[in-house]
């Protein structure tokens, strides 16, 4: 909107009309007084000020409206029609006014003058808006980067906190942050620590996990600085994924050496245990053995049975000595396999055979399903048949109220599989990955039935020898299959 101010009616009626001629809003304002109570209180983008006016003239209005932010930056155009003097003129540019235009007014001057500084007031309004915004902008930014900053802070400050070594990598593998525990191991913030050179093939394991974006867990000994001791860390490494791509990795390592010694340490005793059991056992087996055969007990006297008992029982301790042993073999690298070309087929029938004679004949019923492996392959027969025993005496164990299992082998191009299926207790999903580590048994059913949750871990390793894969399928109070497949080549 336009202001026109001039104490003369005739000349505000003819400017108005001028001006409104070409669609401008117009305003007026008859005295000095007047045009400031108007300035102050609505917007306008020009003022046409007529110098001469009784009371307070046209400079002294721009002056005051030069003196309020508001209506500071509005230009003016004076008018006058006696002040053409140049010290006039200079003193309205003094006062804040933007032009002069003296009287008799030249309308299309005039119309071209007002043009002019409305559309630039305009633009300096525009210009202001996207000035203001950009600050705004600015501001939100400076605000936001505040906040980053002291998240980052929080997070490296709970880095420290953590009592393992801590660190931080790109996307592409460079170290972006450590706490200060690293340089317990690292001379430098850009290094990994050193590992020792039994260990370095987990570093390469590392690199290729890393590669598919997924937590990684491995164990290593690493090189302590001061001391120049090696000791087992669990690396721990979690990508932070953004767009499904790792956008940086968090890592600790956590120091497990005292655990790692404990686990040796008690490995050593189960060794030296089972070791040391078995040279009596095998004695006392075989002198129960000469006792029984000395005595020439009447079969279906109760002597016999006592004698029966025992025998069955010592089997039973030598079995689990046996287990035993087998674990510490596999935890000194010392579980062979020795491969030979063998009837699978035939592995199989031996090992139901044997459960079934060992068992009551009502409390198992072995169905066997599938395409027979009747043909050579190359295995260790007396590991894979211990793997069958341990799978159906399990299968037979972990189902109290349904004496049904099923044998099913399947034989493809590279495999043969063989299953195992009850119809027992099963076991919670949740659980099932963890049935083959060592000393392991489900919670629930540990307490109704005996075992020392190692059978499981030893079939695991004979398998993972033979280059096949092992697992199970179950449904919780439904049943379960475990597998393992062997390679015919
Ligand atoms: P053990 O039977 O001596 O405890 P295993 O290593 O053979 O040890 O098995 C580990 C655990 O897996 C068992 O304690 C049991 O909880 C579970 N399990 C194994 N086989 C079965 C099965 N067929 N049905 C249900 N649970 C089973």
């Amino acid at each position: 909107m336009i202001l026109i101010v001039d104490d003369n009616q005739s000349n505000i009626f003819s400017l108005k009309r001028l001006l409104e001629s070409q669609d401008f809003p117009v305003d007026t304002a008859s005295s000095g007084e007047e045009a400031l109570a108007k300035g102050l209180r609505n917007d306008y983008q020009l003022i046409i000020l007529d110098v001469q006016m009784p009371d307070m003239d046209g400079f002294e209005v721009a002056e005051t409206f030069a003196g309020y932010s508001k209506t500071k930056e509005i230009p003016i155009i004076f008018l006058s029609a006696v002040n053409t003097d140049k010290r006039f003129i200079t003193k309205g540019y003094a006062s804040g006014g933007i032009d002069y235009v003296t009287k008799p007014i030249d309308p299309d001057i005039l119309m071209l003058k007002v043009k002019t500084y409305y559309n630039i007031q305009g633009q300096n309004a525009e210009l202001k808006k996207t000035k203001q915004s950009l600050e705004l902008e600015v501001k939100g930014r400076r605000e936001t980067q505040v906040v980053m900053k002291s998240q980052l802070d929080h997070f490296q400050q709970m880095l420290e906190a953590l009592p393992q070594i801590a660190f931080t990598l790109s996307n592409t593998g460079e170290i972006e942050f450590v706490n200060r525990r690293w340089f317990q191991y690292s001379k430098s913030d850009k290094t990994f620590p050193e590992v020792h050179p039994d260990d370095k093939a987990l570093v390469d394991e590392f690199g290729r996990q890393r590669e598919n974006l997924e937590a990684i867990a491995l164990e290593a000994r690493i090189k302590n600085i001061e001391t120049g001791e090696y000791r087992y860390h669990l690396l721990r490494m979690s990508p932070i994924l953004e767009n499904s791509e790792a956008k940086n990795w968090v890592g600790t390592f956590t120091d497990i050496n005292d655990q790692k010694r404990v686990e040796k340490e008690k490995d050593e005793f189960l060794s030296i245990a089972s070791h040391e059991l078995k040279t009596p056992l095998t004695s006392i087996k075989a002198y129960v053995q000469l006792l029984d055969r000395k005595l020439k007990l009447d079969k279906e006297s109760p002597e016999a049975n006592y004698v029966a008992k025992v025998q069955d029982q010592i089997d039973k301790l030598n079995n689990l000595i046996t287990d035993l042993l087998d674990v510490s073999k596999i935890e000194n690298g010392k579980l062979k396999m020795n491969l030979q070309p063998t009837n699978l087929e035939n592995v199989i029938h031996n090992a139901i055979e044997t459960i079934i004679q060992t068992h009551d004949e009502n409390s198992v019923s072995i169905e066997r399903h599938g395409q027979k492996p009747d043909f050579l392959m190359p295995f260790d027969a007396i590991r894979v048949e211990q793997v069958l025993i341990n799978f159906l005496t399990n299968a037979i164990k972990y189902s109290p109220k349904n004496n049904r299992v099923i044998v099913t082998t399947s034989v493809d191009e590279n495999d043969v599989k063989i299953s195992v299926t009850d119809f027992g207790i099963g076991i919670p999903e949740y659980k099932q990955d963890a049935v083959f580590n060592k000393f392991y048994r489900v919670e629930e059913s540990s307490l109704q039935f005996q075992g020392m949750g190692i059978g499981l871990y030893i079939c695991a390793e004979i398998i993972k020898q033979h280059g096949g894969s092992i697992g199970l399928s179950s449904i919780i109070d439904e049943g379960s299959t475990f597998y393992f497949t062997l390679p015919i080549k």
